[in-house]
């Protein structure tokens, strides 16, 4: 399977203001020496050692993954605003696939702004499977789009769409087997599994890690073990966790202790929180790398979630 990136952000969207993108370009240009301009390969090495906080962003959306299965099935999970790229690049790929199985953790605004806005919904002849262990879904989804908060009503939506509420039992999605669990946030929220072909995917957005998930218990073992890649919200330090405890979100340092306790080989850092800018991203990400060495026996590969981010499994 592919699982892509389309939004990562916490809370609220966050792109970068101008005067951000302003001091980038000064501190980039005053690194500059004539050597670097000499020929092409001077101006590319000069480019590769510019630190990504400068040259690269996360991004600015809120939560949107995308797997795509062997069979190329389209699995979505959340429709944060990051959904509304995803559908015009589905467009504009004259993506072969009409129906789309999109999953929520919850319902936050962070999670579903964004799908009155994934264009694929108003076309017909495409078809939305919808998903969540909430029976009110439906209900759910439709309250956002109804005035006053939206001029159109999801009955303007061209697509089938249909609601499917997850009851005890494992899902398949081709050969995909889907299982979730809840997890600790304010009003609830679910983590989703995904398996195929031997390979197990873990979605854990908006999750504060508690003892309970730390614990070698049979549903923990059996939910857990085997995973190849997981994505965990880590939206603090330790120090803004510990201050911000109770809210729903977990910090660098305990998500990579988590992926080390199970042994998942390959972590992603998700959920950034909106007041921090990529220099501060990216300095979480070398903090959670120099952690993890010094846990023993840990041979984990840390990630931070940024768009355009794929791993293929
Ligand atoms: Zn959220
Ligand atoms: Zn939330």
């Amino acid at each position: 399977m592919k699982v892509r990136f389309w939004g990562v952000r916490g809370s609220i969207p966050t792109p970068i203001r101008p005067s951000q993108l302003q001091s980038r370009i000064a501190a980039i240009v005053q690194r500059i020496q004539p050597s670097d301009l000499v020929s092409q390969e001077s101006r590319d090495a000069f480019l590769a050692g510019i630190p990504p906080y400068l040259i690269e962003t996360i991004g600015g959306n809120t939560t949107c993954m995308e797997i795509r299965l062997k069979d190329n099935s389209c699995i979505i999970i959340d429709a944060g605003s990051g959904i509304r790229e995803l559908g015009i690049s589905l467009l504009k790929k004259r993506d072969k696939v009409k129906k789309f199985h999109i999953f929520f953790t919850h319902f936050h605004w962070d999670h579903i702004l964004g799908l009155p806005f994934f264009d694929p919904a108003y076309i017909p002849g495409y078809e939305l499977h919808f998903y969540s262990p909430i029976k009110d879904l439906e209900h759910h989804l439709r309250e956002q789009m109804k005035f006053p908060y939206f001029p159109v009503t999801m009955n303007e939506f061209g697509a089938d769409l249909i609601f499917h509420t997850l009851e005890e039992e494992i899902l398949k999605i081709g050969d995909a087997e889907i299982t979730w669990r809840r997890v600790k946030h304010p009003g609830g929220c679910f983590s989703y599994k995904i398996k195929e072909d031997g390979k197990t995917f873990i979605f854990s957005t908006d999750t504060e890690l508690t003892e309970r998930d730390f614990k070698r218990s049979k549903e923990n073992t059996e939910y857990y073990c085997g995973t190849d890649l997981i994505v965990v919200d880590s939206q603090y330090t330790l120090g803004e966790a510990i201050e911000k405890y109770d809210w729903g979100h977990s910090s660098y340092s305990l998500a990579v202790d988590f992926a080390a306790e199970w042994k998942i080989p390959k972590l992603v850092l998700f959920h950034h929180e909106p007041k921090y800018d990529d220099k501060k991203i990216y300095k979480i990400l070398n903090s959670a790398k120099w952690y993890e060495k010094h846990i023993e026996n840990s041979n984990l590969e840390i990630y931070i979630a940024k768009e355009e981010l794929e791993f293929t499994l």
